[in-house]
């Protein structure tokens, strides 16, 4: 049933894809009124993000309480899952430069009070900027990174409280959890009116010319799914394992192949948790610990999607981005891809942050919506694999 729904609104969002195409070239003027319907929904998404970040890593850090096995899991599951999304955002970074997709497609308009801030950050000053001195006003500003910082160190502090306490900490943050899970599906549902929307004012506003342009993108995203699944996870398995990681593929391909038709690496969770013990030889311990994690935190194929998005976009807006961006690029996206929830899109939520945090318009990401239900396929699949190898690898570490 649920998949069904799922369904209904990836073929509606599809439809609305091409209605919107062709609304924004007919109708130019109505397409641009109509365009607050989409920046209400982008603001509705947007909405999600503080507690999502919030609840998903204290949640994650604190499940690590208890036994010292647990904990050797525990930090050798968090060092792979820093590992394979760096070499992930890094690889993202390595193959757009590559390919340079957009490069001197001056194709989306910026607003003309528009630029982008060149900061010359200090390392003290940017060492700095992560810690809040004010949780409040962070929260407030929406500062992701020091709201990152202090629910990681606020949840650890939580491991050196009783039990009893760090429970009801703990159910209170799943709860919040589960209850923006629940929102984000309801506004998930609007994804249609929504993309409708901003693809048909983005149309009136730049002409068809970024979609048809946008192949280059799609193929520099899809070339580097390819590679870190394919060559970079297996080398890690290959030398640090001693597995065959194809091997092993065959026996779980199961979940990697539901994430890509639900594109949710939690819809997959059941599935990855049950082949990982049944046909992957993981212990039940290991694949409990390790996999619903990774389906929280762990998505390398978002990561190295946002990478390459948020330079796409840069590229095609005329933008040129310093190597300081660069570095600001590499580590928001990482935590990006940690706060992101396993569902549909949530990578595409995410967006926004990044492009925030290098100072690009939230906007432009109505152009690479267009392609997205195609790209998250390819991610979750990319994003579940990794876990599965995680669960593999840190069983033949024990
Ligand atoms: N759909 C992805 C997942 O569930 C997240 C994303 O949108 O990148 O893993």
């Amino acid at each position: 049933m649920a998949h069904k729904k799922l369904l209904n609104v990836e073929n509606l969002t599809i439809a609305a894809i091409f209605a919107g195409i062709a609304f924004g070239y007919f109708f130019p003027v109505l397409s641009l009124d109509l365009k607050v319907i989409g920046d209400i929904y982008l603001k509705l998404l947007k909405m999600l993000i503080i507690p999502l970040v919030f609840a998903s890593i204290f949640i994650a850090i604190t499940s690590l309480s208890g036994k010292e096995e647990l904990k050797s899991i525990g930090i050798k599951a968090f060092a792979y899952y820093l590992t394979t999304t760096a070499l992930a955002v890094i690889l993202g970074l390595f193959i757009f430069h590559l390919f340079n997709p957009g490069a001197g497609k001056h194709l989306l308009q910026l607003p003309s009070n528009f630029s982008v801030e060149h900061k010359d950050l200090s390392i003290n000053d940017f060492l700095l900027s992560f810690i809040p001195a004010n949780i409040f006003t962070a929260l407030s500003k929406g500062a992701i990174l020091p709201i990152i910082f202090f629910t990681i160190l606020f949840a650890v502090g939580a491991l050196f409280i009783t039990e009893q306490k760090r429970t009801t900490l703990y159910n209170f943050f799943d709860s919040v959890n589960d209850a923006m899970m629940v929102l984000a599906k309801w506004i998930i549902t609007l994804t249609p009116i929504g993309v409708f929307s901003l693809i048909a004012a983005t149309v009136a506003k730049n002409g068809l010319d970024p979609i048809f342009n946008l192949y280059s993108y799609v193929l520099t995203v899809l070339a580097a799914l390819a590679i870190h699944a394919l060559l970079i996870l297996p080398v890690l398995a290959f030398f640090i394992g001693r597995f065959n990681p194809y091997k092993y593929f065959l026996q779980i391909k199961e979940a990697p192949l539901i994430a890509f038709s639900t594109a949710s690496s939690s819809a997959t969770l059941p599935v990855s948790l049950e082949v990982a013990e049944e046909k992957g030889g993981v212990s039940k311990k290991v694949a409990g610990f390790v996999l619903p994690l990774g389906a929280t935190i762990n998505m390398d194929g978002t990561a190295l999607y946002e990478s390459i998005a948020v330079m796409f976009i840069a590229n095609i807006s005329g933008v040129e981005l310093t190597l300081a961006q660069q570095i600001t690029i590499f580590i928001t996206v990482t935590f990006a891809s940690i706060g992101a929830a396993g569902i549909p899109g949530a990578g595409l939520i995410m967006m926004t942050m990044v492009l925030d945090s290098v100072g690009l318009p939230v906007e432009s990401i109505a152009l690479i919506i267009t392609v997205d239900r195609f790209l998250d396929m390819f991610r979750t699949a990319v994003n579940n694999w990794g876990d599965l190898l995680g669960a593999k690898l840190i069983q033949r570490l024990l």
